[in-house]
């Protein structure tokens, strides 16, 4: 006899664990089944663990400033053990928080693998470990929230020691680093392990195989963070395919295509494929329930249904943006759909941030996609130098844009780069969700001195008068 639950959700990573808690508030029978640690990808090895690093990175790199601002240290050096294990810990930590909450919400917790086959209302899930079925479940509406893995690139392929070639995985674990890293891909994942790693000394190649780095934003804020990752020694190669790869006992060498069709070849001690993720659809049962699929992702309505009676999908598995905040968004909004409680929709676009130093954020449309889309836009630009917080605090690179719609004055996108902009986004997502427009942003206060005065300049600056520049 199969145990039975309202909700049975595959996948405990920020869209499957935020979509149990949810099912539970609202008064659900909830199971949740996963084969490997609570906190998916983002917790244990993604989001959290990765700025972890960056923050060792950050302090580190700041003791070679210090004179700058008249403290006197000593040499500074680092403990790699130590650093490691801070960052694992940390994810550890939250993991088991996660165990917590589900306790909390009496979340059903199901250690294992879970397959679909076919059943009457939703699919029936099967649970094995160690190839042994351990459990069979049945739910009245089953969530896939199976993530994403890294995307191999054929051209490189995966060494079975991952010695030569790392994945983000082997870069989160270092037990050295290595005097010279050629990283395949220059987007978020790529740029803040580039971040890193220079921050500890290796000499940093990123190879993009896209004309500009963190493709996805303003390209404008794509070429003011090569930039100012280039002067702090980081190697941009972009507009180059990797077509190849030799690997030897003491390194690895590409071979390289630039975009005019010349071969070049870079060597390296380790080359981190950073090249995106595809999601996990594979050995689940999908193709036996005819689950409609394209291009490696499961298609899906706004509630997260997919083709088959009582079975949805959130998260990395239904596609980009690959974030857990839109991975939990979308699990919190197919649960009330499940439900029967939708939320009033508010149109909140899903923010991106890359915790590089510079830190770059943004929301909304690019530049490109305003006049494509929109046509007559205004546009603000506010430097950090002129902003008093900035200065006093030594962070002064950097930049705001902001972006309106002319005709009806409201903000189409933000976009920025420098210290603490992950944090300040948030602010005109908000203002963003809430349909504000330039007029309004103009006419608030910010409080001074802070970060935050830029966001208003910008937004000043975008109706010709900002007051200080
Ligand atoms: C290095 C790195 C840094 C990142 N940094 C950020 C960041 O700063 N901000 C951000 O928003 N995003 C970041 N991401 C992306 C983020 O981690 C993902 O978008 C997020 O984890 C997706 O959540 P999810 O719940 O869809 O899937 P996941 O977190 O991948 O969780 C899926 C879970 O399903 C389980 N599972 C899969 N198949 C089965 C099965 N058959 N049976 C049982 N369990 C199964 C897996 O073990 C996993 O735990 C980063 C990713 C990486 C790799």
């Amino acid at each position: 006899m199969a145990d039975s639950s309202d909700i049975l959700i595959i996948g405990a990573g920020p869209g499957g664990y935020v979509a149990a808690i949810r099912a539970a508030q609202l008064g659900l029978k909830v199971t949740i089944v996963e084969r490997s640690h609570l906190g998916g990808v983002c917790l244990n090895w993604g989001c959290i663990p990765t700025k972890a690093l960056l923050t060792t990175g950050e302090v580190f790199g700041l003791l070679s400033e210090l004179k700058a601002f008249g403290v006197n240290a000593g040499a500074a050096s680092f403990d790699l053990p130590q650093l490691v294990k801070r960052s694992r810990a940390i994810a550890q930590q939250l993991s088991a928080g996660v165990g917590f909450l589900m306790k909390k919400n009496k979340v059903d917790v199901v250690e294992g693998t879970a397959r679909l086959i076919p059943g009457l209302v939703a699919p029936i899930v099967r649970v094995e470990r160690e190839n042994t079925l351990l459990r069979e479940l049945i739910a009245d509406a089953v969530i896939l929230a199976t993530g994403a893995r890294p995307k191999p690139l054929p051209s490189i392929g995966l060494s079975p020691d991952r010695e030569r070639v790392w994945t983000y995985r082997e870069a989160m674990v270092p037990k050295r680093i290595p005097a010279t890293l050629l990283i395949i891909g220059a987007g978020a994942i790529g740029i803040e392990f580039a971040s890193f790693y220079n921050a500890m000394g290796a000499s940093v190649t990123v190879v993009e195989a896209l004309d500009r780095i963190l493709p996805n934003e303003d390209a404008e804020i794509s070429a003011a963070a090569q930039k100012s990752l280039e002067k702090r020694g980081i190697r941009f190669v972009t507009a180059t395919k990797v077509m190849g790869s030799e690997r030897r006992a003491d390194g690895v060498t590409l071979d390289l295509e630039s975009a005019d069709g010349s071969h070049t070849r870079q060597s390296a001690e380790v080359a981190l494929l950073a090249v995106g993720v595809i999601p996990n659809i594979d050995n689940i049962g999908l193709e036996e329930l005819g689950v409609e699929i394209a291009r490696n992702q499961i298609v899906v309505d706004s509630t997260g249904a997919t083709n088959v009676a009582g079975l949805y999908a959130i998260g990395d598995v239904v596609g980009a943006p690959w974030l857990a905040h839109k991975a939990s968004h979308e699990g919190v909004r197919c649960v009330e759909f499940i439900a029967g409680t939708p939320s009033p929709r508010v149109p909140s676009p899903v923010p991106a941030c890359t915790y590089s130093d510079p830190q770059v954020a943004s929301v909304g449309l690019t530049e490109a996609q305003a006049r494509d889309i929109q046509g007559n836009i205004d546009i603000g630009r506010f430097p950090f130098r002129f902003n008093g917080r900035a200065l006093s605090a030594g962070h002064t690179e950097g930049f705001c844009k902001t972006i309106f719609d002319r005709e009806t004055g409201k903000l189409l996108g933000a976009h920025l780069i420098g210290a603490e902009v992950t944090e300040l986004i948030h602010s005109l997502v908000l203002a963003m969700s809430l349909g504000a427009t330039r007029d309004m942003l103009s006419h608030v206060i910010f409080p001074h001195p802070t970060l935050s005065e830029v966001l208003h300049e910008a937004s000043l600056a975008a109706g010709g008068a900002p007051l200080h520049m």
